[in-house]
């Protein structure tokens, strides 16, 4: 049974009419938390089919909860690994610093959990089927019309880092910001008992459990940095670095700009109709894990926000959620950001004995 369901699952229709710009994690999950406040739903994606490619989520115990309330708690649990013990090495392996999830775990009474992306996006994807009634219109590309609403009652800009909604809202002030660096992720299938990151001059990479039989790994290098190259920036690394280099196929790597978003938004929402969720409204590095987590916060509280003030308290509604989430979520942003800056920091000496004194 899951913990607690905030959500009991109203009739579609009662509430207003909402669309949902974007079937990532941030788009699915409030189309289910709006669908369980009695909202009906229309998501609108402008791929073809959902994109089901990915690799491994970190899940915070408070974006458990999240899942928990909307009902995804047990889907979640069924399908994630727990994440107890792993390190901060350098390249020769020596051990730095343990990441502190010992600690997560005891304030939390959980672990953080690690999830393939594709599991999470089925899970949605699966209850909002179960819950029926919200159509997700594929091949639709979403462009702002001359009040940005189509009619509905309310927009939910969950249109990923590129976000039109956000476009339309605020103009182009805040945009993607490159910080010059590349992560190639991918998973190899095979289990290591070497958890963590592994910190270098201008580099760095990370290994985590992803499911039985697999592992998850990035790697964070100088952008430009090809796929043939990323096997000589980690060549002498400890084991199972070069292992794991070598023994996936560089065809199924991703690679992906590390990137935010600069400046930081003034507002999630207008304050009438359109608000934004994850990406859209906080795009960050993927230091801190904390992407999907912060994108199913935000979609469980704007469903809370809403569900508490009905249609005619919209405004209330959004501004409520704006003040929950935005000064959170763009601090995680600035943490993660800071980490990406320290982590591949050049000539990291006076880095690595300051990590040297972080509690074991
Ligand atoms: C295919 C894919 C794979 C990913 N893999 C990883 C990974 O392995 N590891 C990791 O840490 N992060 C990954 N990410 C990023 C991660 O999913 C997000 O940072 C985080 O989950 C927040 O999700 P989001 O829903 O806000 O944004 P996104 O996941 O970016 O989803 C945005 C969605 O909006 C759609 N969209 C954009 N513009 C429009 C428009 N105008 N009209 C309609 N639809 C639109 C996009 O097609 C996309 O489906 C991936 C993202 C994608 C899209």
């Amino acid at each position: 049974m899951d913990r607690s369901t905030a959500f009991p699952g109203a009739p579609a229709g009662d509430a207003g009419r909402a669309v949902v710009v974007g079937a990532g994690v941030g788009g699915l999950a409030a189309a289910l938390a709006l669908r369980r406040a009695g909202w009906s739903v229309e998501v609108v994606e402008r791929r073809n089919t959902l994109e089901r490619y990915g690799t491994a989520f970190g899940i915070h115990p408070t974006a458990q909860s999240a899942l928990d309330r909307l009902g995804l708690g047990d889907a979640l649990r069924a399908s994630a690994v727990p994440y107890r013990r792993a390190h901060i090495r350098r390249p020769d392996g020596t051990a730095l610093a343990a990441l502190p999830l010992a600690r997560i775990e005891r304030k939390a009474g959980r672990p953080e959990l690690l999830v393939s992306r594709p599991r999470l996006i089925d899970a949605l994807a699966a209850e909002l089927d179960r819950l029926g009634g919200v159509p997700v219109r594929h091949g639709r590309r979403w462009a702002a019309d001359a009040d940005r609403t189509g009619g509905a009652d309310l927009v939910v800009g969950a249109d990923g880092i590129h976000s039109a909604v956000r476009t339309a809202l605020f103009g182009s002030r805040s945009g993607v910001r490159t910080l010059g660096t590349t992560a190639w992720i991918g998973i190899a299938d095979f289990e290591t008992g070497v958890h963590g990151e592994t910190w270098g001059d201008g580099r760095f990479f990370g290994i985590t459990p992803v499911e039985p039989g697999r592992t998850n790994w990035y790697a964070t290098v100088p952008a430009g940095t090809t796929a043939d190259g990323l096997r000589a920036a980690f060549d002498g690394w400890h084991h199972p670095i070069p292992r794991i280099l070598a023994e996936t196929d560089p065809a199924g790597w991703i690679r992906y700009e590390m990137r935010h978003l600069h400046p930081a938004l003034p507002s999630f929402t207008d304050g009438r109709r359109t608000v934004l969720v994850g990406d859209a409204a906080h795009a960050m590095t993927p230091n801190l894990g904390q992407g999907a987590c912060t994108a199913l916060l935000d979609a469980e509280a704007l469903g809370r926000a809403v569900a508490a003030r009905g249609r005619a308290g919209l405004p209330a509604a959004l501004r409520a959620y704006d003040r929950e989430r935005r000064r959170s979520a763009q601090r995680v942003a600035f943490g993660s950001r800071t980490l990406h800056r320290f982590a591949s920091a050049r000539r990291p000496a006076l880095r690595d004995a300051l990590v040297g004194l972080l509690p074991g």
